[in-house]
């Protein structure tokens, strides 16, 4: 048997600016991404025998690692997807004859429901296996068209597959490669339970209505200036997050947790996305370990080091 594996990592968002909700339930976002070490790995397990001309050409998926209890292991699977559109596309718009059967096996390194991307990095992997596999008989598809295809597999899909450090607007999938100097070095803390993000951006919404004033920070020049200077203490300065508000809102122990950062000697906390990871910027990677191992010893559940920028998805296999 055959395999594809391709590796895509989770993020960080430096900034997170949310507007008003759109007419399509979307809201208008202006963040930040900063991919992180922290990854997972797709992997296609290719049939020898069997082909397949019509419907989805996955035949199941099985995940482990970090959080694999929560994940889906049916089509809702975000890497499942992933094939699928990829596979539609070429049948639709090219005539994409039969392709071999592939089995989906997931290893999680990104925490599920944390904030951090991990099933729109698991998309954008399993869209680029597909691609390679695909690729094999058929034309490539130019990366407008792979972000397009992207895009439609959820907001931070585009930027799992690109990487880096990027601005993203829109609902976040209208991506600029932003500068940035330098190596970031961050202690995550997870969660026992997720937050789901619809509930964290409808909160906002109804903290707002009740009128707290909550952002919306959509200005990222300060930060785009100490990202050139590539230096952390700048940068720890401006992070910002409108979700922050909503996260600890719902979820209590979001703020013990941030200011067991602030007191282990973190540059600055925050909450990743929509939560409830919380991401402290460190000096270093050995500041970062000292203040992991501090929250830690505090009772936190579980958490890693991490550093940033890192790439984008990419083939480690086959
Ligand atoms: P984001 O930061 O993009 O808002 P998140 O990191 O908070 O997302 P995910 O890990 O992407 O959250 O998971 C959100 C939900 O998606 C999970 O609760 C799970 O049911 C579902 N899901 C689908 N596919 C996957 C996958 N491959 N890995 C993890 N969760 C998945």
């Amino acid at each position: 048997m055959r395999t594809i594996s391709v590796r895509a990592h989770g993020k960080v968002n430096l900034h997170l600016g949310v507007g008003d909700a759109r007419e399509d339930g979307y809201h208008e976002l202006v963040t930040v991404f900063q991919s992180l070490s922290l990854s997972d790995v797709v992997t296609l397990e290719i049939d020898d025998e069997e082909t397949v001309a019509t419907g989805s050409i996955v035949s199941g998926l099985t995940a482990t690692g970090l959080d694999a209890a929560s994940v889906p292991q049916d089509a809702t699977n975000l890497a499942w997807r992933g094939v699928d559109t990829l596979v539609d596309f070429y049948r639709a718009r090219h005539g994409l004859g039969s392709l071999p059967r592939v089995r989906i096996r997931i290893e999680k390194g990104i925490p599920t429901a944390g904030g951090m991307a991990g099933g729109s990095a698991d998309a954008a992997a399993a869209l680029l296996a597909a691609h390679i596999l695909v690729t094999e008989t058929m034309p490539a598809l130019d990366q407008t068209t792979l972000d397009a295809l992207a895009a439609e597999l959820g907001s931070d899909v585009p930027f799992t597959l690109r990487g880096g450090t990027m601005l993203g607007t829109g609902r976040g999938e209208q991506l600029t490669p932003m500068l940035s100097r330098g190596r970031y070095h961050w202690a995550l803390v997870f969660s026992k339970q997720g937050l789901a993000t619809p509930e964290v951006f409808g909160h906002l919404d109804q903290l707002r209505d009740q009128g707290r004033e909550i952002g919306p920070s959509l200005d990222t020049t300060d930060l785009a200036h100490a990202l050139m200077t590539g230096n952390a203490e700048e940068v720890a300065g401006h992070l910002a997050n409108d979700l922050q508000a909503p996260a600890v809102s719902l979820r209590s122990d979001i703020a013990r947790t941030l200011d067991l950062g602030k007191r282990a000697g973190a540059l600055a906390g925050i909450v990743s996305g929509s939560g409830p990871t919380c991401a402290f910027l460190c000096r270093s990677e050995l500041h970062a370990r000292d203040v992991l191992d501090d929250l830690l010893s505090e009772g936190v559940y579980s958490g890693a080091t991490a550093t940033g920028p890192a790439h984008g998805a990419y083939l480690i296999d086959g």
